[in-house]
């Protein structure tokens, strides 16, 4: 039969022209579309209660089928696309997601996994009720147990270990966060700094470059306006906030906009460059130092705004006491600093012919203010110094004077929003070793990925242990010894995994939580994709279609499918278990105001919060008889502002400067109240004057302007903070060279270059999503066809075994002239496993695996390929594949960068033809000798003990995501590390 499809376009146009005038001629009307709009748009919003669209299941018949849409946001990636939910009006159930069009970051554009949130919904394999392990940890044994007796026994040991002053065994480890703030409050209202995060094994490198600079740490690049966009990374299809960001830089190369992508693999991204560097991975800071120097020879930079915006005069104070402080004497510094990058020193770095660097140097310098950048995992998360990457490209951008420019790159805090809470619980009195210990005093976020070795040493141990939308066994490198210390309960007395899918990490859980996906949960976010600023709302679909329709709910797991529930609700009836009589003061972070005594609820939570800390939204939802909670439920995001600009240029009024102190170097100083500000995004504190008086701006020309959140109050181009913690010689923007650069790599080692995503999975959350399952299964190594001929590798698909320095994989080989010779790369997206007794997990993704241990060492070896197999969803028996990968990263060590914190992901290996014996995604570790080479990076680590200018642990204005009190900062008097 005909369909559709094999119709071309212009004939089936003919036809329905034909047919419309047929119908007319017999003085019919013409069926003009189930909706009366065309196709090619969205939705109207006024057509969200009752949008009808024909069945295509029963066409070529007519039949409608009735949809509420209701507005939610995806969660399978951190750019938090808006989606609506199609809910069947006949079955109540939904039948697909597409774009929100009132969503202001994705204007109703996904990229495939925001679709693909159904799968996820429908996924035969999920966890539908709380279990309990019956046997071993890692047995595979289960029973089915009441959310009540889970609560009930996971408060009795938190209670326990509160009021017995073992805080620090409590800990929650986020993976995705996926919301603005609420864990943190939870474990403030506890008294616990037990927030982890994932953050040190993905953007920290990113994110401390940019901290430096802004005291804010992350970059917003006004991509859409920009006239140059220059990316160190995949960002069109797998960058941070990639659907967001690619569609404005789609819209920019539309209007002529040049783009330069720095990535040593040749990514889809890539091929969208008008420039594509390939670098030697780790010397991407030398090319950005190489612009840099051409700017600055050539007197190529916006001068004044360097002279009124950089901290060159408390540089030239600190560092060239015998200059005097003025421009002129910085300008001739600056001249000498970088002279040494030339164009030729960055191409005997990266590879890259000194004449391409030279002409993408004129074209940065052309685009003046209109420069727009972003680095974030990739290059920043690879290498050792890797923070320097986005630290020496931010120079860049501040030597362009494009920064909060139109078409330039903003600090994210002035394009994000975070409303205030209806409870604000104090900073914890209490500081937790095993996350931030004393050896980085710098760390941008959490050292998650030490914890196994902390463990292993007796630093601490953990009473009770969460993780959510996280798999440390997976995700980390050196998951063997996450898994070690997982099945030890000395060291993880109880372990929770709060997941709405089986992982390789909660096959060893005590209790497994079923919590919901992007559908059935809430949340609120905001992240920086332009240059406004908006917020966006999560919600159970199905509990708001309900409530549409007059139907109160008041549990989402009365709408969820089995017992699946939120984390929200959770945390309060957890809370409320832990303190149920208030004594603890805990309870009354969790109690309603409306009702004093009882339980806050989610809609009076979210409800406060849009009617009281987010501009505009009242009236906004008045103006259409609604309140603001209902507003949100009914479109799912709100555009507080547009157009932020610069707001460093504000001037300060003079009623906010009461006792006014300015310092030598022009910070500005007042004891008037806290700055009245909407916006409560966490960004990095300056520390208060000798006198507590609090910083309120900086002077610039006579005129006291709000700056920068910096100890300066300026753009640091030279770091105080770096220089007085202990190192002074990376104060300024610098290039280190990497631990995998050329010079240290033997002759027969290459770089694995493993942190790069797959545009249509997102680490392991979306194996459970079969229609991206089929698009990408497999993770081949990239091998140039130098490199193959060199290590003996014949043909695409022949096994290679990688050799790490604690053991080695085997997966299949990928030839190809997509890398550069002498660097080989693998995604780390795949290779999904399940031991053999375990549940099925992600059944089209997870081979299952057979793990032997003896001593130190480890070999898992393959015992069944994924394959077809029989559920709730015939899909699955239709799985044409079966190579689902290798996970590499089980076979990395630890590589903690000194400063940021961050892991160093990139891999000295040697790379051959495999053994006889190994079969595909065969691993073997070692993790003694994993724990040798943690302690040979733990050395070159410089102490708070013996750096810290002031006997604390860290520099207070540094950002931290869960903050202790003032005195939880100072060091004890003998404490460990020191
Ligand atoms: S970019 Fe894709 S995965 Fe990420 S939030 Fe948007 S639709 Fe979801």
């Amino acid at each position: 039969m005909e369909t559709p499809e094999d119709i071309p376009l212009e004939e089936l146009g003919r036809r329905v022209s034909a047919a419309r005038a047929a119908t007319e001629a017999r003085g019919e009307t013409f069926y003009q579309g189930a909706s009366r709009v065309h196709l090619a748009a969205f939705p109207p919003r006024e057509r969200w209660d009752d949008w009808v669209e024909l069945s295509s299941r029963a066409w070529p018949a007519r039949e409608e089928r009735h949809y509420m849409l209701v507005p939610t946001t995806c969660f399978n990636c951190e750019s938090a696309c808006g989606l609506l939910a199609y809910v069947d009006r006949q079955t109540g159930q939904v039948r697909k997601f597409e774009g929100n069009p009132e969503h202001p970051g994705s204007r109703g554009r996904n990229c495939a996994k925001g679709p693909a949130t159904i799968n996820q919904v429908t996924d035969p394999d999920r966890i539908l009720y709380p279990m309990k392990r019956s046997g071993p940890r890692g047995s595979g044994r289960w029973e089915r147990v009441s959310w009540d007796e889970a609560l009930d026994a996971l408060a009795a040991r938190i209670r326990a270990a509160i009021t017995q002053n073992r805080r620090n065994e409590i800990m929650v480890h986020l993976g995705r966060p996926g919301e603005d703030g609420y864990t943190e409050r939870v474990l403030a209202s506890w008294g616990v700094d037990g927030h982890n995060s994932h953050t040190n094994v993905c953007s920290s490198g990113g994110r401390t470059g940019f901290q430096f600079w802004m005291g804010i740490d992350r970059p917003s690049p006004d991509h859409a306006h920009a006239k140059v966009i220059y990316l160190i990374s995949a960002h069109l299809e797998s960058g941070h906030y990639f659907n967001p960001h690619a569609q404005r830089i789609t819209q920019a190369r539309a209007n002529g906009a040049k783009v330069i992508v720095l990535d040593t693999r040749l990514s889809n991204t890539a091929t969208h460059a008008d420039y594509w560097l390939s670098p030697q991975p780790g010397s991407e800071a030398a090319i950005n130092l190489a612009i840099a120097n051409h700017l600055i020879q050539t007197r190529g930079y916006d001068r004044d705004f360097v002279r009124r915006w950089w901290n060159w005069a408390e540089y030239l104070t600190a560092c060239h006491p015998d200059v005097p402080v003025t421009f002129e004497a910085f300008e001739e510094i600056l001249a000498g600093l970088y002279a040494d990058f030339t164009f030729g020193f960055a191409a005997a770095e990266s590879g890259i012919d000194a004449s391409v660097l030279a002409e993408v140097a004129s074209v940065v310098a052309g685009a003046g203010s209109r420069f727009a950048c972003h680095s974030w995992r990739s290059a920043a998360a690879g290498n050792l110094g890797g923070w320097q990457v986005s630290r020496t490209l931010f120079l860049i951008s501040a030597l362009l004077g494009a920064v909060a420019t139109e078409g330039g790159t903003f600090p994210n805090a002035w394009n994000k929003f975070v409303p205030r809470p209806i409870h604000v619980p104090p900073h914890p009195g209490v500081w937790q070793e095993l996350s931030w210990p004393l050896e980085y005093p710098l760390a941008q976020n959490e050292m998650s990925f030490l914890l196994p070795h902390f463990l292993k040493d007796g630093r601490g141990k953990l009473d009770t242990y969460f993780i959510r939308v996280y798999n440390p066994v997976w995700t980390n490198p050196d998951g063997l010894s996450w898994m070690e210390v997982l099945c030890d309960e000395d060291k993880v007395g109880c372990f929770v995994a709060l997941t709405p899918t089986w992982s390789e990490s909660a096959w060893f859980a005590d209790y497994v939580l079923p919590m919901g996906h992007g559908s059935e949960r809430h949340d609120t976010h905001s992240y920086e994709q332009y240059d406004g600023q908006w917020v966006g709302f999560r919600q159970p679909v199905l509990r708001a279609a309900r409530t549409r329709l007059g139907e109160p709910v008041t549990d989402t797991r009365q709408v969820n499918p089995g017992e699946v529930w939120e984390e929200n609700e959770f945390w309060t009836e957890l809370s409320w278990r832990i303190d149920p009589d208030g004594s603890l003061g805990i309870r009354q972070y969790h109690e309603s105001r409306a009702h004093p005594g009882s339980k806050l609820t989610v809609d009076e939570y979210y409800g406060w919060m849009f009617a009281n800390s987010v501009p505009g939204l009242p009236e906004r939802a008045a103006a259409e008889g609604l309140s603001p909670l209902e507003w949100m439920r009914r479109y799912g995001a709100f555009e507080i502002t547009r157009g932020q600009g610069a707001q460093h240029e504000q001037e300060v009024p003079a009623a906010e400067l009461a006792d006014l102190h300015v310092s030598p170097a022009g910070r500005v100083y007042t004891s008037a109240g806290p700055a009245p500000s909407a916006n409560i995004v966490p960004a990095g504190a300056p520390a208060p004057d000798e006198a507590g008086r609090r910083a309120a701006g900086v002077m610039v020309d006579g005129v006291v302007r709000r700056g920068f959140p910096t100890p300066s109050g300026r753009l640091e181009f030279w770091s105080s903070t770096l220089a007085a913690w202990g190192w002074p010689e990376h104060a300024l923007p610098g290039y280190i060279r990497s631990h995998v650069h050329p010079s240290r790599l033997a002759a027969d080692q290459v770089v694995l270059l493993s942190t790069f995503r797959l545009p249509t999975q997102i680490h392991t959350r979306s194996a459970n999503a079969k229609w991206l399952d089929e698009l990408a299964h497999t993770n081949p190594v990239w091998i140039h066809p130098a490199d193959a001929a060199r290590f003996g590798i014949g043909r695409t698909g022949d096994l290679v075994r990688v050799e790490t320095e604690i053991g080695h994989f085997v997966a299949k080989a990928w030839i190809t002239e997509g890398i550069r010779p002498g660097v080989i790369a693998c995604s780390h997206h795949m290779g999904r496993w399940r031991l053999d007794a375990g549940p099925r997990g992600a059944g089209g993704m997870m081979a299952t695996v057979g793990l032997r241990q003896g001593d130190d060492s480890w070999r898992m070896e393959r015992r069944a390929p994924a394959g077809p197999y029989s559920s709730a969803d015939p899909d699955s028996r239709r799985i044409w594949w079966n190579d689902t990968g290798v996970h590499q990263n089980l076979t990395f060590s630890v590589h903690p960068d000194p400063i940021s914190g961050m892991h160093c992901w990139h891999q000295a290996v040697r790379v051959g033809p495999a053994a006889p014996g190994d079969r595909h995604g065969d691993i073997a570790v070692d993790t003694g000798r994993a724990h040798e080479v943690y302690r040979q990076w733990l050395r070159r680590a410089r102490p708070a003990g013996q750096v810290s200018p002031d006997g604390t642990r860290r520099p207070r204005w540094l950002m931290r995501p869960l903050k202790p009190a003032a005195e939880a900062f100072v060091i004890p008097a003998a404490g460990p590390g020191t």
